[in-house]
C-alpha cells in the first residue's frame, strides 16, 4: 500500500521537538552555545526520548536542549527553515507548526520579535505551505506571558498565525487554570486547539470543549467517557492524534490501545500527526505506516488525511487544492 501518498499534512507538530541535530549543531557553533556533544550521532541521544521514558513529564525534559538554539532571530530562522525543508522533502504539502514564543525569550528577544521572525521566515520560504500556531504554556507563572501570546496571535492572525494552543504538563496544570487565556482568545475570535486527554483523562477533554477548543491535541482518553465522545461528535471537534508520541509518553502501552475503532464508530473525526519528529524519532509517513500495519485500509488512510485537511486552519479554497493530492 502506498501509505506515503496520504502523509501530506501535519497539523500537530512542535518546532522545538522537531529540530534536526544538524541544524542544532550549526546554530550552536555560530552562536557559541554549549552542547553536550557536537557529534551528530551522539547528539541524537540527548534529543530522542529514552526507551524507558516513564511519563509525559520525562518526555518534556527532551525539549530543553533544542530550545537553546531558538533564542535568537538567526536560530529561529535557520531551525524553522530546516524543518520546513525536511517536511517538504518527506512529501508534505501543508503543515501547522506550533511553538511557544515565551520559551524563546531567555536571551532577550521579546515574544513579538519571536513571532515576527517566524512569520517572516514562513512567508519567504518556498518549501511548503506552512502556518504557525502559538502555544500558551501550562505552569505556575505563565499567565502574564500567555496573555501576551494571545495578544500576539490576534495581531498576527491571518498573517501567518492561524490559532492558539495550550501545551505543557497537562496532569500537573489542568485546563481550568488557563480559562482567562482562552476567554481572551474567544473574545478575539481566534481559533484554538488545546492539548487534552493525553496525560489526563476524559474530563480534561470535556473542559477543553467547554472552553471552546475547535480541535483537541491528542484527546485519546476521551473514549473513557461516552458523554465526552458524544460532545466531540456533536460539535465536530477533531482529535489530533500522534501515535508514536503517545507510545513514548506512556499515554498508551501499545498501538492497539489507540481508540481508533471506538472513535470511528462514534463518528468522531481524528487526524494523524507526528507531534515531535525528533524527540519521537518519527516522520508523518511512518505514522501512516503504523496505521497500515494496524490493519487500516487505503481508503481509511485517505479518510484520515482528508480529516486533517478539513480540520486545518485554512480556507476552503486551500483545502480543495490540498485534497487534490490524495483523491
Ligand atoms: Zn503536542
Amino acid at each position: 500500500m502506498n501509505y506515503k501518498k496520504y502523509a501530506i499534512a501535519d497539523i500537530h507538530l512542535h518546532l522545538d521537538g522537531s529540530l534536526s541535530s544538524k541544524v542544532i549543531i550549526e546554530v550552536a557553533k555560530e552562536e557559541g552555545i554549549k552542547l553536550p556533544t557536537y557529534c551528530l550521532h551522539k547528539l541524537n541521544k540527548y534529543l530522542r526520548v529514552p526507551k524507558n521514558c516513564q511519563s509525559l513529564n520525562e518526555y518534556l525534559e527532551r525539549f530543553s536542549l533544542p530550545n537553546l538554539v531558538l533564542q535568537s532571530k538567526n536560530g529561529l530562522r535557520k531551525c524553522s527553515l530546516d524543518l520546513l525543508e525536511r517536511l517538504s522533502k518527506q512529501g508534505l504539502k501543508y503543515c501547522e507548526v506550533r511553538m511557544a514564543p515565551q520559551l524563546s525569550t531567555a536571551q532577550g528577544l521579546t515574544q513579538k520579535e519571536v513571532v515576527e521572525t517566524l512569520v517572516t521566515t514562513f512567508a519567504e520560504q518556498k518549501f511548503i505551505r506552512a502556518n504557525l500556531i502559538l502555544c500558551c504554556m501550562r505552569g505556575k507563572d505563565t499567565h502574564e506571558a500567555n496573555m501576551e501570546t494571545v495578544e500576539l496571535a490576534k495581531e498576527f492572525y491571518g498573517k501567518g498565525v492561524v490559532a492558539v494552543d495550550l501545551a505543557g504538563a497537562e496532569a500537573l496544570f489542568p485546563n481550568e487554570l488557563f480559562q482567562k487565556e482562552f476567554e481572551l482568545a474567544k473574545k478575539y475570535q481566534l481559533p484554538y486547539t488545546i492539548h487534552s486527554g493525553e496525560a489526563s483523562g476524559a474530563k480534561s477533554v470535556e473542559s477543553a470543549i467547554k472552553m471552546g477548543a475547535l480541535r483537541i491535541g491528542h484527546g485519546i482518553h476521551s473514549v473513557e467517557d461516552k458523554n465526552v465522545v458524544k460532545l466531540l461528535e456533536k460539535h465536530v471537534i477533531c482529535l489530533e492524534i500522534c501515535p508514536k508520541s503517545n507510545l513514548d509518553t506512556k499515554a498508551i502501552k501499545s498501538y492497539s490501545d489507540l481508540p481508533f475503532k471506538q472513535l470511528k464508530e462514534a463518528g468522531v473525526k481524528f487526524t494523524i500527526n507526528t507531534d515531535n519528529m525528533t524527540v519521537s524519532n518519527t516522520e508523518l509517513w511512518k505514522e501512516y505506516r503504523t496505521l497500515s500495519k494496524l490493519g487500516f485500509k487505503e481508503n481509511e488512510l485517505q479518510e484520515f488525511a482528508l480529516n486533517t485537511i478539513d480540520a486545518a486552519f485554512i480556507s476552503d479554497a486551500e483545502k480543495i487544492v490540498l485534497k487534490k493530492f490524495i483523491i
